[in-house]
This record gives structure tokens, sequence and C-alpha cells, in this order.
């Protein structure tokens, strides 16, 4: 016997659920390319997308996914044998230095921990003792998506003005934009990044990129640029040359009513939607850590992302949990990944998501526990009511 029907619910951490009106805006015939609708389109797309970013710079979209903005990032402002230090807070920002030691940086890696965000203190320390400034660039991302780790951006870009470093500041937003504050301008963050399949609510492949005034200078002496990536060739009237080829005329139209749909709800909404929806999440985990065998993999509160909680299983398999509610209830939770597979499943609350999806989650899970005899502190999914009616306001 199962309890599933009807449409699949995915919380995993991306692709993420696309609402209904992303999925229509799709269904029409291409444009013509050289139209005036297409550039209007095209435009309208950048000039959003920095307003996302929070920044005066310029945007690009690539058509790649979160991998491919990370070599568009590296490729348009970095030479061969350039130093990069990479801010560890789980896998994510592992992997962009990975990508960036592949092309032929020198990459290393301020050490952190699968269980906490970025010290600030620790970036400063290190990059005082770069006295010479051999470090070119700093990667970290703002949410890591495997551990669950929210790291503060602007603390980390106040340290690196503090220790007088003059360091491009690059930070992965695929995990948090649109879903909680990123400011690129205030946070002296120098190129950021992100990806249509996570908050903002669209499918798969397109990757975002933006660049300020310091990038720019550092783009015009960086020798690892290929046409593809290339800032420069995009530059200039012709549309074509917006994409380096043909455009992704229906990843465009979804990422437009996408975006339309965050004007609609306001930003300041979606960021405190996730903040609400998140807390709900954590209320319910630590309810259920109760039973000694769930628990959080950030230890420190303030540390946890508003958009994915990564839940560590001690004791049980957490695979048994994914099965049966994928099987039973048609829920599918995120799988533990990097340092923690076969140890934590993850539960998304990014991009397009309400009050029913996360509650039917929280839900499931609790299902699941009660069926498989996993100790847990019971009415997790309550603390997360109690939590919403206390907060969302009548
Ligand atoms: C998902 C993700 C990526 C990688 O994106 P892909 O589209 O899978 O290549 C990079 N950074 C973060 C923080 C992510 O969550």
């Amino acid at each position: 016997m199962t309890v599933r029907a009807g449409r699949e619910f995915l919380a995993i951490p991306g692709p993420t659920t696309m609402p209904d009106q992303v999925l229509q805006a799709m269904h029409r015939p291409a444009l013509d390319i050289y139209s005036s609708e297409m550039v209007e389109l095209t435009e309208s797309l950048l000039r959003d997308l920095s307003n996302l970013f929070a920044t005066k710079g310029k945007s690009y979209i690539y058509i790649s996914n979160g991998h491919g903005a990370w070599e568009a990032t590296l490729s348009n402002v970095l030479s061969r044998g350039d130093k990069v230090l990479v801010l560890e807070s789980g896998r994510f920002a592992i992997g962009w230095g990975q990508a960036a030691a592949a092309m032929g940086a020198d990459v290393e890696v301020l050490k952190g921990d699968w269980r906490r965000a970025i010290r600030p203190a620790e970036v400063e320390e290190r990059l005082r003792r770069d006295k010479e400034h051999t470090i070119k660039a700093i990667l970290a991302v703002q949410v890591d998506t495997a551990s669950g780790a929210y790291n503060d951006i602007e603390a980390i870009g106040k340290a690196i003005k503090a220790a007088g470093h003059p360091a491009l500041f690059m930070v992965d937003t695929v995990a948090s934009l649109g879903c909680m504050p990123f400011e690129m301008d205030k946070w002296y963050v120098d190129v950021a990044m992100s990806g249509s399949q996570k908050g903002l609510m669209t499918p798969p492949g397109l990757g975002f990129v933006a660049a300020s005034d310091r990038a720019w200078d550092a783009h015009k002496k960086a020798d690892l640029r290929t046409p593809y990536w290339d800032w420069t060739e995009r530059e200039g009237s012709e549309h074509y040359r917006k994409y380096a080829g043909t455009a992704p005329v229906h990843l465009l139209f979804a990422l437009r009513e996408a975006i339309n749909m965050l004007h609609a709800e306001g930003l300041e909404n979606a960021f405190e939607r996730h903040r609400l929806l998140g807390e709900a999440v954590r209320r319910a985990v630590a309810v259920w850590g109760e039973g000694q065998v769930l628990g959080f993999n950030i230890a420190e509160p303030a540390e946890r992302s508003n958009t994915v909680t990564t839940v560590t299983v001690k004791g049980a398999d957490p695979a048994a949990i994914q099965r049966y509610a994928k099987e039973k209830c048609g829920v599918v939770l995120g799988t533990g990944i990097g340092d923690l597979q076969g140890q934590a499943f993850r539960i998304a609350h990014m991009g397009h998501v309400n009050a029913p999806m996360i509650l039917g989650t929280l839900g499931v899970v609790e299902v699941a526990l009660t069926a498989l005899n996993i100790p847990h502190g019971k009415a997790g999914a309550d603390a997360a009511i109690q939590w919403l009616g206390e907060n969302v306001k009548p």
C-alpha cells in the first residue's frame, strides 16, 4: 500500500519545483532571434539579473549549469598561475576551486569544516599574511547546498577590506539568489554567479554572472579567456553576441516569468517567506533530534541556511527514509553528498515553496520515521505548525 498518487513532490535542492506559470511560459513557438521582441527580452533579463545581484555592474547569461558559470567567472578574470584562495564550508567552493586548478590556477584552500560556516577572522588573518598580494581571487559560496551552511558574505567582504587586500572577491549564489538577501556592490563582491534551477524556479540550463568594474580591470589582462565565456565577446549591440550564438529562447521565457513572479511577490517578501519556512523546518528537525538519531549538520543556528537543511542520521540509514518518503508518499528528499554521503538527507526549502509544500514534506518525514521505527522526538511537524501560527500574522 502507498499513499502516493499524482504529482511527485521534489524536496531536493535543485532542480527545484517549477511554478505552473513558468512551465506554461515555455509553451509557445520560438522567437526570431533577431526580432526586437527578442532584444527587449534579453535587455530586460540582464537588467533584472543585475538588480537581483544588487549591482551596478553588468550581468551575463550563459547556456550552462552552475559549473559552466563557475568556468565563466574564472576564465574571465584569471591568468595561468594566478593564486586563488578557496574558502571551504562544505562541497561547493571546493568544486569551484577544482575547476580553477584544472584551468591552470594555483589553488589554496583555507581549511574550513563541514559543520560550520566560513570564519571571517580567519580570512582576514590569511590575507594579512599575504603581504606581497600574490592571491588574486577569493572564492566563497553564500550557501553551501551540501553542508547547509550559510556564509556571511557581508562580513567576509569587510574582512577582506580590513586586511587591505586587493584580491577579487567572487561569490557563488546558486543556492541563495532570490531567496536570501545578497548585495553584490555593498558587500564588496567583485564577481557573483548563479544558476536558473534553484531559487530562481526555472529549468536547469542557464548560468548567470555579474561583474564589477574591478573585475573588468582584471578581465582586460586575463589570459584564460575563451570565446564562449568571454565578456568582451558579448559586448556591443549585436544581440547574437549576447549568447555567443543562438539564444536559449524558451529558457529565457521561463526565466522572464519566474522573475516576474518574484517581482509580483516582492523580493523582501520572498526573503521573509524563506526565513519563515526555513525556520519551520528547523523547528521540526530540532524536535526529531530529541531521539538522538537525527540532528543538524550545521552546529551553530545562525549559520544554517534558509534554503536547505542538511539533517544528519546516526545509527539509521538515511536512504531508507528517502526511499520510504518517495515510494510510499511521493516526496523526494535530497541525498547527503560529499563527506555526508550515507550519513544525511537534505530538505530543500528554496524557490517555489509554500506552507503546504513544507508542512507536507515535514509530515512525510515524520511518517517515514514512525513507519521505520527510527527514534525521534514526536510532533516535529507540530512544532513547525506552532512556529508558523505564531509568526505568520493574520
Ligand atoms: C547546485 C550548485 C552548484 C552547481 O550547479 P550545477 O548547475 O549543478 O552545475 C554550484 N554551487 C552551489 C552552491 C550549488 O548549490
